[in-house]
């Protein structure tokens, strides 16, 4: 299960991320923006070595504060407030005016 959140920014960037959790450790997956391929994407960041799922790069950046997660729990703890509360980088438009919201869960 996990919540879907919805990435906005004022240079028009509009896309839904999944933000996984529960009692799969494979669906675990935050929002980070890949450098390579400039797009808001969600991986799994407890992964061997997580990379963009649309361009397979390396080169991500997790949103949130803390960036080496060890437990999925305390590092969803917290990061989720200032996930949505902050102003994050946009790849888009290279500013600090991506916001992201509550959009839904899934199971
Ligand atoms: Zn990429
Ligand atoms: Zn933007």
């Amino acid at each position: 299960m996990g919540l879907i959140l919805r990435a906005t920014c004022t240079c028009g960037l509009a896309l839904s991320v999944a933000q996984g959790f529960g009692f799969d450790p494979s669906r675990y997956s935050w929002p980070v923006h890949c450098e390579k391929c400039a797009e808001v994407t969600a991986v799994n960041l407890l992964a061997q070595r997580p990379r963009c799922g649309r361009c397979g790069s390396t080169r991500i950046t997790p949103y949130g504060r803390t960036t080496t997660p060890k437990d999925w729990a305390s590092f969803v703890e917290e990061n989720q407030i200032d996930l949505t509360e902050g102003r994050h980088f946009c790849p888009s438009c290279q500013q600090q005016t991506l916001r992201f919201m509550f959009e839904g869960v899934f199971d």
